[in-house]
């Protein structure tokens, strides 16, 4: 299987009420580079016609990447979802 298709097993169970990733798009405006959005696998980090970012945790893989790749302190707030919620894998 490719690996698009093992993620596709993948069953999420989104918390409505609490983003466990949240960005701060006036600390995002100031970033040249953005590498979020070309690291995270999800593809979840985007710019809207405007040219800003947009984000959207509900396919959140959880791997952790973005806080890792991220330069500019404070854009990403990162935690894990609250109990129950979140990615649950199916296949490995
Ligand atoms: Fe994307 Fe991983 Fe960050 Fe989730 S933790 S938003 S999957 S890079």
């Amino acid at each position: 299987l490719s690996i698009e298709e093992r993620l596709g097993f993948n069953k999420f169970n989104v918390d409505d009420d609490e983003a466990h990733i949240t960005i701060n798009k006036e600390i995002c405006r100031t970033c040249t580079e953005k590498p979020c959005l070309y690291a995270c696998p999800a593809l979840l980090y985007n710019l809207n016609e405007a040219g800003e970012m947009t984000f959207d945790y509900a396919g959140c893989l959880e791997c952790g990447t973005c806080r890792v790749v991220c330069q500019k302190q404070g854009a990403i707030q990162w935690n894990y979802p609250r109990g129950t919620f979140g990615v649950q894998f199916r296949y490995g």
